[in-house]
């Protein structure tokens, strides 16, 4: 059974066409960019790296990672992002291997290949997000990162993620987010723990709805990264 929730990728699809418009559905992606990608840049380095992008829609994290010297990779399951992505390298002029591919396939294909794995915003949309997680041990090599970001399972995401971001301050579009989907920190670690990857730092993302402006913070309650790293001795997992 494939481990994709096919009405998740048709309300990708019917979006495509606006990824790369800052002002669209996917202006919350545009504007947490930054913040991500310093992330990501400051605990790994990116120049030379290479980069495994899963779930990367219409390329707003995989360019930013290829214009800091990385080699990068991306896959999703979206026929229209994934076209979308490809005419947008014309425009950036940027050098991406972008994939119609599922993260279990490529594992198989690519075990223990990337310095750095990316899933972001994307575990809270498929069936079984654990298997997902092993996929990404599996693609990093020895001592490797992988970098998750989903939304946080509580009230107050519930409150934030839900009713502000989708319907008070329509941020996202409504039913872009099933709050029985979102991941608590301590179910990610578990899956985590399962396939011997380790917590290396975990960070949250707060929303300023005043000033519109998205800042890194300490508390996990919401949207937060977690950071993970593939032992440099780790044996490898049968897929
Ligand atoms: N990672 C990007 C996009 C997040 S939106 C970013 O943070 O900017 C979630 C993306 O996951 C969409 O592009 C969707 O098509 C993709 N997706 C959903 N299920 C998937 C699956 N099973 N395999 C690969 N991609 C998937």
């Amino acid at each position: 059974m494939k481990n994709v929730d096919d009405i998740e990728i048709q309300k990708f699809e019917a979006l495509a066409h606006r990824w790369w418009d800052p002002n669209s559905e996917f202006k919350p992606l545009h504007d947490i960019n930054p913040l991500r990608v310093n992330y990501i840049s400051k605990t790994t380095g990116l120049a030379e790296k290479e980069i495994l992008d899963i779930g990367c829609g219409g390329g707003i994290l995989a360019e930013a990672l290829a214009n800091h010297g990385a080699k990068v990779t991306a896959i999703d399951l979206a026929e229209a992002s994934l076209s979308v992505a490809k005419i947008h390298l014309l425009e950036s002029k940027l050098d991406i291997d972008y994939r119609f591919a599922s993260a279990e396939e490529t594992a198989e294909k690519d075990s223990q290949r990337y310095d750095i794995v990316t899933c972001l915003e994307m575990l809270e949309h498929v069936p079984d997000p654990a298997s997902i997680v092993k996929a990404c041990f599996s693609l990093a090599k020895p001592g490797g990162y992988v970098f998750f970001s989903t939304i946080n399972r509580n009230p107050k995401s519930y409150l934030f993620a839900i009713v502000g971001a989708e319907y008070i301050l329509n941020l996202l579009p409504k039913g872009t987010h099933d709050y029985s989907k979102f991941i608590k920190p301590s179910e990610l670690a578990q899956w985590c723990r399962d396939v011997d990857l380790k917590l290396n730092d975990q960070i949250g993302m707060g929303y300023n709805p005043l000033t519109k402006r998205y800042f890194l913070q300490n508390n996990l309650d919401v949207n937060y990264i977690a950071c993970y790293q593939k032992p440099q001795s780790a044996a490898e997992l049968n897929l």
